[in-house]
């Protein structure tokens, strides 16, 4: 703390009148400023120019972290948001959700020398919220619009980065979404408290005020088929995300009180949106004081098991069937939960819900680790006579996603999926087997990270302005 804040703290200790607190409120908020700034280029000064940038190469977007961190050191903060939004369409998002101990900072050569990494996904958020408050990020300006449209189908990280690309190439463009917002899993996935709605909200705005077309509301599959949307625009971007949650088909599945984990987590982003949510108001979607079960060891889950504890739930516990060195969730989400108070039960498996018309409580088998299997994970297995009980009002489903039947939905069966029901497509041009039709994100890679995404809604929105080019050359020779 800075001596000014101290002060003003001594300050804070008296009873002054509403004024004088007003005065002393906004005197905060400038010395608060002022502190987070000097704490910022603090940070930024720590990056020490290494020369061999690993953080650079791990941002899967490729972001001159050390170029924007140097700027930032010298105060330089617009020239360093500028050059941060070179090359990320939604940089405070990823600074403040992105796993960065599995990329950027856990390359920092700082790190590895042992002296605590460069906080770059802090340093990131930084920078760009500074733009957002000072003004910097303004809508896209186009000189002129060009004839050919773009239809997006999805409105999450992927679709929005390529609708953002494409916008500022002078592309009309439309994005088809069935949730009522956009956003995507930004919106309705991912907990408030990872990422405040408004940040998301006031990007997509911004796209809306570049004239980006947007329809809600809009289920591909049921409002359109794919062949009526490819009639309508010269080029179309499938980013439609995973969303078929993975089952588990034990005895006593359908007691009340399980739930999948996208269904508690969007009741409780609908709830911060300040939406009515009957099911959350009734108690039923709501962890407040109640013994919660999360089955599950992802991000997902541990997004779950935190929503609760801020519900004030009774207790929270987590069943893991492998150990906490096998979890597949980021370990600073898992360290974050333990402090927040969740039991993990680790080398755990569900066998059997028990109750009347609720669940009451959840059998549970112990776990072994075998040999490794095909993946190189040792495989569990159930230690045989281990089973004990856990006491549970609410249990969470947390199990993972699958594509939904996308040849099926959009009455397109000539569309080209994986075994896995993922989108096929040109590992160059990120083109499907349609003409004309690109994929990126989740619906490609599988349930995936923010970044990724980002990075995919670019080099989709690349290929698409080649391929529309090239097809308004053609066009221009038959004329
Ligand atoms: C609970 C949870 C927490 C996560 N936390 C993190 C995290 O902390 N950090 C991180 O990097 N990643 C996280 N992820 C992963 C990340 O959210 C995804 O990888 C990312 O959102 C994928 O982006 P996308 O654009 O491909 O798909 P999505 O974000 O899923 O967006 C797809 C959009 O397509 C729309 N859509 C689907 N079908 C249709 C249709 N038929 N017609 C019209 N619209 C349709 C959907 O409504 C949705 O808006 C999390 C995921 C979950 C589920
Ligand atoms: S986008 Fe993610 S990985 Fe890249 S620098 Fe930012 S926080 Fe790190």
């Amino acid at each position: 703390m800075t001596d000014k804040m101290l002060k003003f703290t001594e300050i804070g200790q008296q009873n002054p009148p509403k004024r004088e607190v007003d005065k002393r409120k906004s005197d905060f908020n400038e010395i608060y400023d002022e502190f987070i700034t000097e704490k910022a280029k603090e940070q930024a000064s720590r990056c020490s120019q290494c020369g061999v940038p690993f953080c650079q190469v791990h941002c899967p977007l490729s972001n001159n972290i050390p170029d924007w961190l140097k700027l930032t050191a010298e105060g330089r903060v617009k020239e360093a948001y500028e050059l941060s939004q070179s090359t990320n369409n939604m940089p405070e998002v990823c600074g403040r959700i992105c796993p960065q101990d599995r990329l950027c900072e856990g390359n920092c050569v700082i790190e590895q020398s042992g002296h605590g990494t460069v906080t770059i996904g802090s340093m990131e958020k930084y920078i760009t919220d500074t733009a957002w408050e000072h003004g910097w990020v303004k809508p896209i300006k186009i000189q002129s619009e060009k004839n050919q449209s773009i239809g997006i189908i999805g409105a999450g990280p992927a679709g929005l980065a390529a609708a953002e690309q494409l916008r500022k190439q002078g592309y009309k463009i439309t994005v088809y979404d069935r949730y009522d917002r956009p956003g995507g899993l930004l919106i309705y996935g991912i907990p408030n408290f990872k990422l405040e709605k408004f940040v998301v909200e006031r990007r997509t705005n911004l796209l809306k005020e570049s004239g980006i077309k947007f329809v809600q509301n809009f289920e591909v599959g049921k409002d359109s088929t794919l062949d009526q949307l490819r009639k309508k625009h010269d080029a179309l971007l499938i980013a439609t995300g995973v969303y078929k949650a993975r089952e588990i088909d034990l005895p006593g599945n359908d007691l009340n009180n399980i739930f999948p984990a996208m269904e508690f987590l969007t009741a409780s982003n609908r709830k911060g949106l300040g939406d009515k949510v009957d099911l959350f108001d009734k108690g039923v979607l709501n962890a407040e004081g109640k013994d919660v079960v999360v089955i599950g060891g992802g991000d997902t889950a541990m997004d779950c098991v935190r929503t609760s504890i801020r519900q004030n739930a009774k207790s929270v516990k987590c069943l893991y069937r492998r150990d906490k060195q096998n979890m597949p969730g980021s370990a600073r989400e898992v360290a974050n939960a333990e402090e927040e108070g969740v039991e993990f039960v680790w080398l755990s498996s569900p066998k059997e819900f028990k109750g009347l018309s609720k669940i009451e409580k959840v059998i549970v088998d112990q776990i072994q680790l075998g040999e490794p299997d095909d993946s190189g994970r040792r495989r569990p297995e159930i230690k045989i006579g281990s089973e004990f009980e856990i006491k549970a009002d609410m249990v969470i489903k947390a199990l993972g996603f699958d594509p939904e039947n996308l040849p099926t939905l959009f009455d397109a069966p000539e569309l080209s999926v994986s075994k896995w029901g993922t989108i096929k497509t040109d590992f160059d041009t990120m083109e499907t087997n349609l003409k004309g039709v690109f994929a990126a994100g989740d619906i490609v890679r599988g349930a995936s990270l923010v970044v990724w995404a980002i990075k995919d809604g670019r080099d989709a929105a690349t290929s698409i302005k080649k391929y529309l080019e090239n097809k308004e050359i053609k066009q221009s020779k038959v004329a």
